[in-house]
């Protein structure tokens, strides 16, 4: 956190994010109790615990097959805490997914920023649909540190400004970046989640690979984790399958 003399607040300045599973109902039993009410009806739970390697194998047919439906009989809300520039990108995913973020209408938005960490790749080469990122030099990094904060610094005054002259909260709310952290509930089930990594990360099994923005794959990074301890057999059968939502 950093001050200077003239402000009455602190800016604290962030390069990770936020991801904690907050509630959950979704096991594999679910994706197999949902699909075999095809072919056997009504039964319990417990009997699909009985034949592992045949559950596996039906998790897996699902999946190759695209047959999506049982992967969405499970429910995960995640709090996430990001930028809100990555929230931006994050609610674009509409099907499958319920939102509710912060206010900045009711609550005074606390002074939180990005900042990226020496890992972030700064620079861009290539072209649209093509590009590819590589290290920034130390002066780059110092360049993007220094002018963000400084560019927080400025914007947050200006919103307390407003704010102490009476101004309400939903208008000064405009001088603010995208760069300030929000935060979220967002709950999905196993298909959508699919659906979201398969768009928001990289990985070296995906059949079609995609070029997500590094902070929302952040995010897709740790919701990933989560849902893999959750749901075993259905993560390993998205990774089999080529990381492509059913
Ligand atoms: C690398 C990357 C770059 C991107 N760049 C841009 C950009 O420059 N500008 C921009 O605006 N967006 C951009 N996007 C956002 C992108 O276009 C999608 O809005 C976002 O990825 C959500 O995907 P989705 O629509 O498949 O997901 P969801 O909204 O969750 O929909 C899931 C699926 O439901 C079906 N569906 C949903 N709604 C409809 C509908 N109205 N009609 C028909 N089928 C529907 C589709 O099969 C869809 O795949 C980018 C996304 C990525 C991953």
């Amino acid at each position: 956190m950093t001050q200077t003399p003239d402000d009455d607040f602190k800016i604290d300045l962030r390069s990770d994010v936020t991801v904690e599973l907050v509630k959950h109902s979704a096991t594999d039993s679910d994706v197999l109790f949902a699909a075999r009410v095809s072919t056997l009806g009504e039964q319990s739970l417990d009997e699909l615990k009985k034949d592992a390697e045949r559950s596996k194998g039906l998790i897996n047919y699902l999946m190759r097959d695209r047959h999506g439906s049982p992967f969405e009989h499970n429910s995960m809300t995640f709090f996430v805490s990001a930028p809100i520039f990555v929230f931006r990108e994050f609610m674009r995913h509409r099907v499958g997914w319920s939102y509710n973020e912060e206010s900045g209408r009711y609550r005074e938005l606390q002074p939180v920023f990005y900042v990226p960490d020496a890992s972030r790749k700064l620079v861009q080469q290539g072209r649209p649909g093509k590009y590819e990122f590589v290290e920034g030099t130390p002066e780059q990094h110092q360049l993007v540190g220094e002018a963000m904060e400084e560019s927080y610094r400025q914007a947050y005054r200006t919103y307390r400004e407003m704010l102490a002259a009476g101004v309400a909260r939903e208008v000064a709310r405009s001088v603010l970046p995208v760069g300030l952290y929000s935060s979220m509930y967002a709950t999905c089930n196993a298909r959508s989640l699919m659906h979201f990594l398969g768009l928001r990360t990289q990985h070296e099994l995906a059949k079609v690979p995609s070029f997500p923005q590094r902070e929302i794959e952040m995010v897709g990074e740790k919701m990933e984790a989560e849902w893999a301890r959750l749901m075993p057999l259905t993560y390993a059968a998205f990774n089999a399958n080529g990381r492509v939502a059913p």
